[in-house]
């Protein structure tokens, strides 16, 4: 049996970070979480996820710099990072990807289909 794939969540908003969590274990990840951008990066010093959500706006540190400070990091730039956010505006999925991110998911999520694009990530890197 294959080992659980372990998903690092970033986000300031709790009820999102609730559900996100609970369709990721339905689905038999294990999850990490953190709140900001500081939780994220004390967590990767411990923790080599397999894939990463990034939400993009956070109080302290917003999520494209959060990425591209994680990219830096030799032993993590192969992690692929999703960004998860409700910016739709033009521009902003070509700025989630100028920053490192390896693709993005619309918020609201689509409940429906939330695991299996995030199973399409984990396989290839990219959901289509
Ligand atoms: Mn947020």
């Amino acid at each position: 049996m294959q080992t659980a794939k372990t998903i690092l969540y970033v986000e300031d908003n709790l009820d999102n970070r609730t559900l996100v969590r609970r369709l990721l274990q339905a689905s038999g990840y294990n999850v990490l979480e953190a709140a900001n951008a500081a939780e994220a990066l004390d967590l990767l010093n411990t923790h080599r996820p397999d894939l990463i959500l990034m939400d993009i706006n956070m109080p302290d540190i917003d999520g494209y710099t959060l990425t591209r400070t994680i990219k830096t990091q030799e032993h993590l730039r192969s992690v692929p990072i999703v960004a998860l956010t409700a910016n739709v505006m033009r521009g902003d999925k070509e700025r989630t990807l100028q920053a490192g991110c390896d693709g993005y998911i619309e918020k609201p999520i689509d409940v429906d289909r939330f695991t299996d694009q995030i199973a399409e990530f984990l396989t290839n890197g990219h959901p289509e």
